[in-house]
């Protein structure tokens, strides 16, 4: 079948491969010049089913209103700034209690693992070395009732089969030597064992040569103005230039800007920017201990790893609207992580910054599956953890396509199996 895949972040790129592969015509329309440049380019390179927790928890309203008045939270939101989300807003609170938030992390994590599995199943297969390490993940607590918290917490992803140790500070400093020199300043850590990290966008075009070999067609600079629908079937996508692509099936996977160009054909997404900000800075040579284990400070909430000899950093999730500014004081949880914990890892002084908006569902899981139309599908909503599951996503959206049925049960995924 002639399909197009609007957006070429790790989500669209990862869509057509596998779309590609079962044998499809796919044409990948993207706005910007070059694969992964949003969200796709500033994450922490994270895989890591260990994070699956939905952000919408009984502790998040307490949170997102102490943002109103400090300055000091990771999780922030501005009304004035982010107008229109009251709806999201609405549905975010209702799924704030321990049996949703419970349910929401199970459905995010059994995605994560099966797509983890994807992941390394299409790095192996295609020979793609996307700097990726497969030394496990830290979740750091500095403070001994916030770890006890932590590793309460935590069972309920080990229950579900992630294998995680806890360990004291001393275990921390053998998994990474690196934060030896600091180790009076941890409580000890949930050590994910199996999650691992890598470079997306390296990962995203490496993919993208792969799928260009099996004849996918990648346009650039041309974005979808919008879709055009009839007798149950979305029939075009219009392109800002004003040209037309049909095709008999339209995949969207277009992160933030999903939303606006499902409208147009009448679908109505839940998917809001959650703004992030993310530093990569230069590996100091030092002749010390390499850094091998990517880490989340949860506390902070200032995730980083090492990609190849740099030092990627990303902090704060702000609903703030689409803009994508950033001014030197937003820096200031990165830059607090970098001096409390790893002063010595990385030259400060040549960072390089972005700032990047989640695509986050209200209630955690991205959206996969067909909507209002007999042949649109959706594959986006990716929120915290796009490049953990894109993988997996993509597979299930094109085995939905294929008219076959996905290894793991969708229940909670597809639009109309959510509340
Ligand atoms: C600070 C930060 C840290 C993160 N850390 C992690 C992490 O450690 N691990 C993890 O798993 N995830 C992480 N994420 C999340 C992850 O990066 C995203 O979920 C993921 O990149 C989403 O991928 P995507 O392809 O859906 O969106 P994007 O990468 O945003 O791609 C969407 C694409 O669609 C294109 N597009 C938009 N509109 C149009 C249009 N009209 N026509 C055509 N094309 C269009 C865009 O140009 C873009 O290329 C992080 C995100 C942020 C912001």
């Amino acid at each position: 079948m002639k399909v197009i895949v609007i957006g070429a972040g790790v989500v669209g790129v990862t869509t057509a491969y596998y779309l590609a592969r079962s044998g499809h015509q796919v044409t990948v329309v993207e706005k910007e010049s070059e694969a992964a440049t949003l969200a796709s380019a500033g994450n922490a390179g994270l895989i890591a089913p260990g994070h699956s927790f939905a952000w919408a928890s009984p502790s998040a309203p307490k949170e997102l209103l102490r943002s109103l008045t400090v300055e000091d939270t990771a999780l922030r939101v501005n009304p004035f700034k982010a107008p229109g989300m009251a709806i999201w807003g609405l549905r975010f609170l209702r799924e704030c209690n321990a049996e949703r938030a419970t349910k929401n992390t199970l459905v995010k994590l059994r995605l994560a693992q099966y797509s983890q599995r994807m992941l390394n199943q299409i790095a192996a297969d295609e020979r793609i070395d996307y700097d990726d390490i497969h030394e496990g993940i830290l979740y750091l607590y500095r403070d001994p009732k916030r770890f006890a918290a932590g590793i309460e917490k935590m069972k309920l992803v080990q229950e579900h089969g992630q294998k995680q140790d806890v360990l004291d500070a001393d275990g921390v400093v053998e998994a990474e030597p690196m934060l030896g020199p600091v180790k009076h300043k941890l409580a000890g850590a949930i050590y994910g064992v199996t999650d691992s990290s890598g470079d997306s966008v390296m990962f995203t075009r490496k993919l993208q040569a792969v799928c260009e070999g099996m004849g996918t067609k990648f346009v650039f600079g041309q974005g979808v103005a919008k879709l055009a629908a009839g007798s149950g079937k979305v029939k075009a996508a219009m392109l800002d230039g004003g040209d037309s692509l049909d095709a008999e099936v339209f995949v969207l996977s277009a992160g933030v800007h999903s939303p606006r160009i499902a409208r147009s054909v009448g679908v109505r997404l839940p998917i809001a920017p959650a703004k992030g900000y993310s530093a990569t800075f230069p590996i100091k040579r030092n002749g010390g201990p390499q850094m091998r284990v990517g880490a989340v400070d949860e506390e902070l909430l200032v995730a980083w790893c090492r990609i190849g000899d740099r030092l990627r950093m990303t902090s704060s999730a702000e609903f703030t609207g689409y803009e994508t500014s950033y001014k030197e004081h937003d820096l200031r949880l990165i830059r607090k992580l970098a001096g409390d914990l790893l002063p010595d890892a990385a030259e400060y002084d040549s960072g390089t910054y972005r700032a990047c908006n989640r695509p986050m569902t209200p209630d955690g899981p991205p959206i996969l599956g067909p909507a209002g139309h007999d042949n649109f599908y959706i594959n986006s909503g990716h929120g915290h953890m796009g490049f953990t599951m894109a993988c997996g996503s993509s597979r299930i959206v094109a085995d939905l396509i294929d008219g076959k049925k996905p290894e793991i049960p969708v229940a909670g995924l597809t639009l109309t199996s959510r509340p």
